[in-house]
């Protein structure tokens, strides 16, 4: 069995996958390793805007939106969203579709399911052998091995939700600082199910607690709910870096999620690509990662003063904030969708 591969990637959620993408028909020989046996079954709400435009999914696999429905509490405030500003997939579905890009690439070697157990200098040891690397990539999610070999911390938020049988076809977030402080609880319509979750920061919120609101809510709006369809994971927000030597991390593993609503496809995606295009040219600048990282500032900055804020204070804002939004030249400004 071969076991030295130029570029090991480890993880093929939407990181690893766009990361071996790049590295397609290249010189460098690329193994790709994930411990699930289908690609694409991760714990996700499958929901992502338009402006994100690196995530192309075929517009068969999609769900779309005219509206966005927000909440605070009882007061609405209704959004018109055009055809192409946000969609919900499967994400098993993104899975397949990101791997048939890269299924018949030549220089790319894909092993499910491997789990990888161990990380060394310059070798990893799997359940199914060991393999040598010249450069390693950390795509393995929120409790990266890569990353803990590293020494680095992580910082979690979380996500919870149910999936349901869809009784609404509308696509909301409910906001309430009362109880959720600065997470929310959202609506996702797909094909098949409605997803309808809550999104917590753990360093305000218990996984307990959080649960509880979600149900209150689901009461709340009368839908039937079932523990064989409630799922949950975490998400690591904190940036620490991303190239250490030969060694590199993306998506959830680098800390690339947003704190603020917990997506990370997006930027997920988008750092390991640029991760790629490094491998590939030694002087290749990180442009995708700085816009990253610039907008990761200003989100923590928000946060981190949002979360000072007595929950009074903070619904008032949310109040005006969502009053605003409704004015276009203003409603651009915030782009809540
Ligand atoms: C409840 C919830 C809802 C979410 N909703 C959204 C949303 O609507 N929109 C959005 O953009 N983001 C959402 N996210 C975040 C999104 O799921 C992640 O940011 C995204 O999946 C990160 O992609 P990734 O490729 O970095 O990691 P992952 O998708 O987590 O992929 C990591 C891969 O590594 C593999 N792996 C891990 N450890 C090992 C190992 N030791 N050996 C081998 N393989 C390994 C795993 O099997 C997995 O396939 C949500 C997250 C949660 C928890």
């Amino acid at each position: 069995m071969k076991n030295h591969y130029d570029v090991i990637i480890i993880g093929a959620g939407p990181a690893g996958l766009e990361c071996a993408r790049t590295l397609m028909d290249s010189e460098y020989q690329v193994l790709i390793l994930d411990k699930s046996k289908i690609i694409g079954t991760k714990i996700c709400a499958g929901g992502v805007k338009d402006s994100e435009d690196i995530v192309d999914v075929p517009e068969q696999l999609v769900k779309r939106f005219d509206k966005h429905i927000s909440y605070l509490r009882g007061h609405k405030t209704v959004l018109s969203l055009s055809k192409d500003q946000f969609k919900c997939f499967e994400r098993i579905d993104f899975g397949q579709y990101l791997l048939k890009q890269i299924v018949k690439a030549k220089n790319i070697t894909i092993k499910n399911p491997v789990l990888v157990k161990k990380i060394g200098k310059g070798e990893i040891e799997t359940n199914q052998g060991n393999f040598t690397y010249k450069y390693l990539v950390g795509a393995d999610g929120s409790n990266s091995i890569v990353r803990s070999y590293l020494g680095l911390g992580s910082k979690h938020c979380m996500g919870l939700y149910y999936n349901i049988l869809p009784t609404s076809n509308e696509l909301i977030a409910y906001y309430d600082p009362k109880t959720i402080k600065t997470g929310y609880i959202w609506e996702f319509p797909h094909k098949e199910v409605n997803n309808v979750g809550i999104y917590f920061d753990l360093k305000l919120l218990n996984p307990q607690k959080a649960k509880q609101y979600l149900q209150d809510y689901l009461k709340l709006r009368s839908y039937e709910f079932t523990e064989n369809e409630f799922y949950g994971a975490l998400i690591n927000y904190d940036y620490q870096g991303h190239e250490f030597g030969n060694i590199f991390l993306c998506g959830d593993a680098g800390g690339f999620a947003s704190r603020l609503h917990g997506g990370g496809m997006s930027n997920g995606m988008t750092s390991s690509r640029d991760i790629a295009r490094k491998i590939l040219d030694d002087n290749y600048d990180y442009q995708g990662i700085k816009i990253i990282l610039d907008k990761k500032k200003q989100e923590s900055r928000l946060l981190d003063m949002a979360e000072r804020l007595p929950a009074w204070v903070l619904d008032i804002l949310l109040f005006v904030v969502l009053k605003l939004v409704k004015l276009p030249f203003i409603g651009k400004r915030i782009n809540l969708m």
